[in-house]
């Protein structure tokens, strides 16, 4: 695949109506008053969001092209890692057992684990996760891991890491080639994901640990170790590139909804 063609009316009417539907909405919430008015916003907002939605699902890349970028983008992120094996956890099992349970069966999950002390694991598009010997040391038992690693096959599940290049894309006033589109997603595989995509992943992989057999008990002490991490890292030293260690969504936040989950 050289090249991935968008519609460029599509693209047009993606940037340009929607851009100018959130300038009105954020013109008109500044001047109305909160109290009458706060539901017309609300409408606004959700009208913008369905709005986007349809938008990126117009403008969808198919399962080959995400696997495709997401194989170009593991290349020039592994150049700079250092990779090792497993012995604490059995990961190719736990991996094995949630992959049954996946509903996006085309894109091509897989794993590395990733020779580094910091607490974290991270997602790309096309499926490729990455897993740092850090957050296994700092786990104790299997339904712990299997958690994390159901979060970030999450991710994917619910498209958070190829709508982010998509927005991109449509953001772009060109129609970008197969190797621009892969650039845009290294420029933004290490960026936070918003507070409702870690929910929504954080929801599903509640879901799919409880399908393979896993407990969920495993996501609620997860997030209490990583409470207690998150005031030993204090604001300044969170990494850019961490899932788990950030200031929105808190470890509490995220315990306290998964313990209400199923
Ligand atoms: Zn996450």
């Amino acid at each position: 695949m050289n090249r991935i063609t968008t519609n460029n009316f599509k693209q047009f009417f993606a940037v340009h109506i929607s851009g100018l539907l959130m300038l009105f909405i954020l013109t008109f919430s500044s001047t109305v008053t909160a109290q009458d008015d706060g539901n017309l916003v609300n409408d606004l907002l959700k009208t913008a969001n369905i709005l986007n939605e349809t938008l990126l699902e117009i403008t969808a890349l198919s399962d080959e092209e995400e696997n495709a970028i997401g194989e170009e983008l593991d290349k020039q992120i592994s150049q700079d890692l250092r990779f090792t094996r497993e012995r604490k956890f059995n990961i190719k099992k736990i991996f094995k057992n949630l992959l049954q349970y996946v509903e996006r069966t085309r894109i091509n999950y897989n794993y590395k684990i990733i020779r580094t002390d910091e607490v974290n694991a991270y997602a790309i598009a096309g499926g490729s996760m990455y897993i740092n010997t850090g957050i296994l040391d700092f786990l104790d038992d299997e339904d712990e891991i299997a958690f994390v690693i159901a979060h970030e096959i999450s991710h994917n599940e619910k498209r958070h890491c190829i709508k982010r290049v998509q927005y991109a894309v449509l953001a772009s006033s060109f129609d970008p080639s197969f190797g621009e589109i892969v650039q845009v997603a290294y420029g933004m595989y290490s960026m936070p994901f918003s507070k409702y995509d870690e929910f929504e992943a954080d929801e599903n992989g509640v879901m799919l640990m409880l399908k393979a057999g896993y407990k969920k008990s495993g996501a609620v002490s997860f997030f209490e170790k990583l409470e207690k991490l998150e005031k030993e890292y204090g604001a300044d030293q969170r990494d850019a590139l961490n899932d788990f260690i950030s200031s929105h969504p808190t470890a509490r936040e995220r315990r306290d909804r998964v313990i209400n989950l199923y």
